[in-house]
């Protein structure tokens, strides 16, 4: 049986950092979905069109990965994609408590679907998307930090 991963987030956009989760997810799962939760708090820089294409685009490249949008609650979506995990990134100690509290949560809600941690690259460690869009939005240098594409776009918003 193929063996599918869900990996969650807002990406807004999507970081090198998610991109290395991604990625390293995809050699050990047969099957990768990136799924876009819109169901957050927070307003969004980039609407869900355009996360979703700026996504697309930097996991064109990998053949077993999918990108999918869902806002309802994140173990529901894992359930009806008859997911076998949820793949999600571990930056500092400051995600670790966070995490355990959904991990946590979703074991409540569905004990069959295990929540998988990859570590980040020490070189993404201090990366967020916010932290990207903060020195984009003052001009500085993200190079390296995104892809090619999200990079325009965020000279774009902040031109
Ligand atoms: P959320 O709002 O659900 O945290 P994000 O889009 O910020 O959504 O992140 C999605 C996933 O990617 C999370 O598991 C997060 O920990 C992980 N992630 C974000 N940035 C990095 C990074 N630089 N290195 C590794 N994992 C990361």
């Amino acid at each position: 049986m193929k063996k599918l991963a869900i990996c969650p987030g807002s990406f807004d956009p999507v970081t090198n950092g998610h991109l290395d989760i991604i990625r390293r997810g995809s050699g050990i799962f047969d099957e990768v979905i990136v799924a876009l939760f819109n169901n957050q708090s927070k307003t969004p820089l980039f609407s869900v069109e355009e996360r979703i294409r700026l996504l697309e685009e930097a996991t064109r490249d990998l053949p077993n990965v999918t990108v999918d949008v869902s806002d309802g609650l994140l173990i529901d979506y894992a359930r009806q994609r008859k997911a076998h995990a949820i793949l999600r990134g571990l930056r500092a100690i400051s995600d670790f408590e966070y995490e355990m509290q959904i991990t946590s949560m979703n074991k409540k809600l569905d004990p069959r679907i295990e929540t998988f941690f990859m570590m980040t690259n020490n070189q993404y460690s201090f990366l967020s998307s916010s932290i990207v869009k903060e020195v984009a939005k003052y001009k500085g240098d993200i190079s390296g930090l995104v892809p090619p594409s999200v990079e325009k776009a965020l000279m774009k918003k902040y031109q």
